[in-house]
C-alpha cells in the first residue's frame, strides 16, 4: 500500500465490471481510490455475453478502442430456439439502431475484466490484486474502512470515506448486514462450461448469442462463441429440477439435457469440452438497501436477475457509472449519507425493473412472446429496447400494463428504499 496512513476517498472492494467501473471514475474524479481483488491473476468468470446498452459506459471509461482492437467476437444478433428445435428470425440490434453501439462483444471474462482493470489503474486508481477483504468496517452505523488480508498474508485496516462493495455474488455487505433476499420465483441453478470447436453460423451470424429451449420446455442452452474457437455453453433451469432433486454428476445432468436439445447436439457434436461442468445455484436476489452512511453496492453485491438476457455486466457497467458520479458528489459536499451515495437508485431501478419484469414473462409456461406480440404489435419496439439494454435512453414501462394480463408480473419496487 503506498498512502501512508492506509486513508483513501475511495475504497472499492472486488474488480469485477462494477469495481473496475467505479474505480476508474472515482479515480478520474481526482479522488484517491483504492480497488482491492481477491484473486491474485486473472481468472475464469462466467457471464460474458455483452448487451448493446454497455456501449455508452465504454465510451465513458475510454475502453471502446481496446475492444475493437480485441479478438472478442462480434456479437450483431440474438437468437431463439423454441422446444420444437426451430429458430426465430436473428434479431439484429443493428435493425432497431443503425448505429456502431449495436454490435457488442462476446468476451473472455479474465481478458476483459483485466482489460476494465488495467483501465482503472490508469485513470489513477491504486490496484492490488491478491487482496482478500474480510468484512467492511463499521463504527456508530458509519463504514469506516475495510479489514483485508493483504498478499502478504497480514491483515491490515484500511481507512476511507466511501467503501464501495462491488464483491459480486459475494455480497459481503448485504450479508453482513442481513438485507440480501432471494427472489423466490426464480430459483435457478445452471451447469455450464467452454467447449472448442462447436459449428458456428457464418457472416455476421458468427457471434451470435443462441438461447435454445429443450424439447421438454424445462430447461434452455445458451451458446456463446467467444475466440478462438473456443465456445461457452450452459444450461438453466430450475433449481430443483436441475440440481436439488436430480441423480447424477453435474456432466450427467448436462448430458441428459443435451439430449432434448437437438440443435444444441448438432453445434457440439464435433467440439471437445475444455474443462469440467462448473454449477452456479440461487443467483436471483438483491440488498433492501442500496447504500447506507459511508457505503454502496454496485452491480452483482446489490442484486443480479437472471442470465436470461445477459443483462448482468451491463448492469454492472451501468450502476458503477452511477455510484461514481454520486460518489464524487458525495466528497465535493462532504456528504456521506446514504441518501447521498445511493441516489442514483430511483434512476437506476426502473431499467433493473423492466428487465426483472420480461424474465417473469420468460418463465411464464402459459406466456408466449409470439402470441403476445401479435396481440400487442406496437409492444415490439419497448421489447427490442430492453433486449438491447436501452432501458435508461427510451420509455419501455408501457408494455408492462398488457403483459400482465398475459402473465403474472412482480410488483414495483415500492418497498425496496435507499437507507436514510
Ligand atoms: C450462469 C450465469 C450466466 C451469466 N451470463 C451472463 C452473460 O452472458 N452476460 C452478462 O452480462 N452477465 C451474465 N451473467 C452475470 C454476470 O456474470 C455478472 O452480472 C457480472 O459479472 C457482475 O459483475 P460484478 O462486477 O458485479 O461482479 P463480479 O464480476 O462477480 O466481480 C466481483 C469481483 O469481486 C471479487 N471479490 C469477491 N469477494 C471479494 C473480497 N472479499 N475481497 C476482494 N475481492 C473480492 C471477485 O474475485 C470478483 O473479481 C451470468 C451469471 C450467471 C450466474
Amino acid at each position: 500500500m503506498t498512502a501512508s496512513n492506509y486513508e483513501y476517498d475511495v475504497i472499492v472492494v472486488g474488480g469485477g465490471p462494477a469495481g473496475s467501473t467505479t474505480a476508474a471514475l472515482t479515480a478520474d474524479y481526482g479522488h484517491s481510490t483504492l480497488l482491492l481483488e481477491r484473486d491474485r491473476e486473472p481468472s475464469f468468470k462466467i457471464g460474458e455475453s455483452l448487451m448493446p446498452g454497455t456501449y455508452s459506459t465504454f465510451e465513458r471509461l475510454g475502453v471502446l478502442g481496446n475492444l475493437k482492437a480485441s479478438n472478442f467476437p462480434r456479437k450483431h444478433s440474438v437468437q431463439f430456439f423454441g422446444a420444437s428445435g426451430r429458430a426465430s428470425v436473428p434479431f439484429y440490434f443493428s435493425e432497431n439502431n443503425p448505429h456502431e453501439s449495436s454490435v457488442t462483444w462476446q468476451v473472455l471474462r479474465s481478458e476483459f475484466d483485466e482489460m476494465l482493470l488495467d483501465n482503472a489503474r490508469e485513470k489513477g486508481a491504486e490496484v492490488r490484486r491478491g487482496v482478500s477483504v474480510r468484512e467492511v468496517c463499521f463504527s456508530d452505523n458509519k463504514a469506516s474502512g475495510v479489514k483485508a488480508r493483504l498478499s502478504d498474508g497480514s491483515v491490515r485496516e484500511l481507512v476511507a470515506k466511501v467503501v464501495v462493495d462491488a464483491t459480486g455474488m459475494s455480497a459481503l455487505v448485504s450479508r453482513k448486514l442481513g438485507t440480501k433476499a432471494m427472489e423466490p420465483n426464480l430459483r435457478k441453478g445452471s451447469i455450464f462450461a467452454h467447449f472448442e470447436g462447436g459449428v458456428r453460423d457464418e457472416g455476421i451470424d458468427e457471434g451470435a448469442t443462441l438461447i435454445l429451449s429443450t424439447s421438454d420446455r424445462s430447461a434452455w442452452f445458451w451458446y456463446i462463441p467467444l475466440q478462438d474457437k473456443r465456445v461457452s455453453v450452459g444450461v438453466v433451469g430450475d433449481l430443483d429440477y436441475l440440481i436439488q432433486d436430480r441423480e447424477g454428476t453435474p456432466q450427467e445432468i448436462f448430458e441428459e439435457e443435451l439430449a432434448k436439445c437437438a440443435p444444441m447436439q448438432e453445434r457440439l457434436a464435433p467440439a471437445t469440452q475444455l474443462f469440467p461442468m462448473k454449477v452456479t445455484r440461487d443467483f436471483s436476489y438483491r440488498s433492501s438497501e442500496i447504500s447506507g452512511e459511508g457505503w454502496v453496492l454496485v452491480g452483482d453485491a446489490f442484486g443480479f436477475l437472471d442470465p436470461i438476457y445477459s443483462s448482468g455486466v451491463f448492469l454492472a457497467l451501468k450502476s458503477g457509472e452511477m455510484a461514481a458520479d454520486a460518489i464524487h458528489v458525495a466528497i465535493e459536499r462532504g456528504d456521506f449519507s446514504g441518501a447521498q451515495l445511493g441516489c442514483w437508485f430511483e434512476e437506476f431501478m426502473p431499467g433493473m425493473e423492466a428487465m426483472r419484469k420480461l424474465v417473469y414473462a420468460f418463465y411464464t409456461s402459459t406466456f408466449s412472446f409470439a402470441t403476445f406480440l401479435k396481440a400487442n404489435p406496437e409492444c415490439l419496439q419497448g421489447i427490442i429496447d430492453i433486449l438491447s439494454g436501452l432501458v435508461y435512453e427510451k420509455d419501455v414501462t408501457y408494455i408492462f400494463e398488457p403483459m400482465g394480463k398475459m402473465c403474472d408480473l412482480p410488483e414495483d419496487v415500492d418497498s425496496y428504499t435507499v437507507s436514510l
